[in-house]
């Protein structure tokens, strides 16, 4: 049983690697222009509040779980359906870390801090920091940067960042600046 529970975890860890390698070379990188998931993050980066259906990639998930997840279970009995399962439970919380970071405010210093990292990939540089739930991979491949004062463009800010006058509030007015008009 404490074997499985580290074939699980080491699943859910596999998962950050390909959040990056998946965020990094097939939504970023020019050479792989056009593919399913860089065509719906381009849109994500240039509406802001734009994420892909949730039925299509629940869909995905589950074709990842009998495609990857059957022929796992039937080569590595328990072990291979842990470290599917593990991967996919860790591809869920990122996609609601992710979607969370874009609609609320951030608690605690881990909300603070992946808002931080994952917003100075949105305006400042998306040639770094593409890890959204760990910093490990930009650390390691030298992408992770410390973010400044994040200047938001207006038209692309986050709900939460804002009060109701439409200023920034005064818990984040030290580490974010509202840039141009609102549309
Ligand atoms: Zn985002
Ligand atoms: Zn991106």
């Amino acid at each position: 049983m404490t074997s499985l529970i580290v074939t699980f975890a080491l699943g859910m860890f596999s998962w950050t690697f390909l959040e990056y390698v998946i965020h990094r070379w097939l939504g970023h990188d020019p050479r792989y222009r056009g593919n399913p998931f860089g065509v719906e993050h381009v849109r994500h980066h240039a509406e802001g509040n734009y994420f892909a259906p949730t039925p299509k990639k629940a869909a995905l998930a589950a074709l990842v779980a009998v495609l990857i997840g059957g022929p796992a279970a039937w080569l590595a009995g328990a072990h291979g359906a842990a470290a599917i399962g593990g991967l996919l439970v860790m591809y869920g919380t990122y996609e609601v870390l992710h979607r969370r970071e874009h609609t609320h405010a951030g608690i605690g210093g881990y909300g603070r801090w992946a808002r931080r990292h994952h917003f100075h990939h949105h305006f400042v540089d998306p040639k770094t920091n593409h890890g959204v739930t760990t910093p490990l991979w930009d650390l390691i491949f030298r992408t992770y940067r410390t973010p400044g004062v994040i200047p938001v463009p207006a038209k692309l800010c986050m709900r939460w960042l804002l009060d109701d006058a439409g200023a920034v509030r005064a818990e984040h007015a030290a580490r974010y600046q509202l840039r141009g008009a609102r549309s």
